[in-house]
């Protein structure tokens, strides 16, 4: 990146998800040094303790300069503000103040979705051009780099594809809107389908996939009509955007067995005789994108 300043001391990254909060050492390279997943202990001030506890013993160990944190909702990164991440009980809070104080060094919020396409930008499947990252996990998010800058957008609300209204009138969606892409193309979508289909008790969209791969017939045609909507959306953001092509991440979006369905179900769209066909690649740093994102941004 031009005119970046390339510490050689290493940065903190923190990522913070609805159930576990990941921790590790991020260096210029992107590579990442004692990463540690801590199940996430309370909600809205206990997050915050617990954070600053973790991150106090990896300071006393390592040279680090900066901290950067990867949050699950929209964030002010030039006022250090979480707008909100309900799933963490927190609106409107001053956590890189918070951090700053509590740690004594820089720190700087991202969307954590931002976070993981800029990793995947500087690092990843996307590195050295346009990147527009699609995670896939039980809904969806992910960002977009687009000549060298994330894409923030109002409230930091750029790249919350999952909320893309795919489907007039159609499923409510954890937002409050009708018809959103996640409803139909997640984890959540798989499990929908085959609750419908043949009335499963399934909770996770990977076991749908598994029994799709083992020749259940039923399972198969969830697997292809929730890949036909992925694919769907794919395209809406192949023609908004125009990325040479789009990354996959999340839990499910990296799983080749999906992906074989999409690249599939994108074929079977055919293209417009005027643009590139989308096309996708798999998401290289798979579950430290947040967090090596986050470190990388904060000391930019
Ligand atoms: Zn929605």
């Amino acid at each position: 990146m031009e005119g970046r300043r390339m510490a050689a001391t290493l940065a903190l990254g923190i990522d913070v998800g609805g159930t576990r909060i990941a921790f590790g050492l991020v260096g210029p390279d992107g590579s990442t040094r004692a990463v540690e997943v801590h199940a996430l202990i309370g909600r809205g001030d206990a997050v915050v303790d617990q954070l600053v506890a973790v991150a106090r013993t990896r300071l006393a160990l390592h040279d680090v300069t900066h901290v950067g944190v990867a949050v699950p909702g929209p964030v002010d990164a030039t006022a250090g503000l979480v707008l909100s991440a309900l799933t963490l009980g927190w609106r409107e809070l001053p956590l890189a103040d918070r951090l700053r104080t509590a740690l004594g060094r820089d720190v700087l919020l991202s969307n954590d979705g931002h976070a993981a396409a800029w990793a995947e930008h500087r690092f990843g499947a996307g590195r050295g051009r346009d990147t527009v990252l699609v995670s896939v996990g039980t809904g969806i998010g992910g960002g977009a780099v687009l000549a060298g800058r994330v894409v923030e957008g109002h409230r930091a609300l750029g790249g919350g594809w999952g909320h893309l209204p795919l489907v007039a009138g159609g499923r409510a969606c954890t937002c409050g809107a009708a018809g959103c892409w996640e409803q139909y193309a997640s984890g959540t979508a798989l499990i929908t389908e085959a609750r419908r289909s043949w009335n499963a008790r399934t909770t996770c969209g990977e076991q749908v996939l598994a029994a799709a791969e083992n020749g259940d017939r039923r399972a198969a045609e969830v697997v292809t009509t929730v890949s036909g909507h992925l694919a769907h959306g794919l395209t809406i953001l192949g023609a908004c955007l125009g990325p040479h092509e789009i990354v996959l991440g999340g839990e499910l979006g990296c799983d080749p067995r999906l992906a074989r369905h999409v690249r599939h179900a994108l074929a079977d769209r055919g293209t417009h005789p005027t643009r590139t066909a989308v096309t996708t690649t798999p998401a290289e740093l798979g579950t430290r994108a947040g967090l090596v994102g986050a470190a990388d941004l904060a000391r930019a």
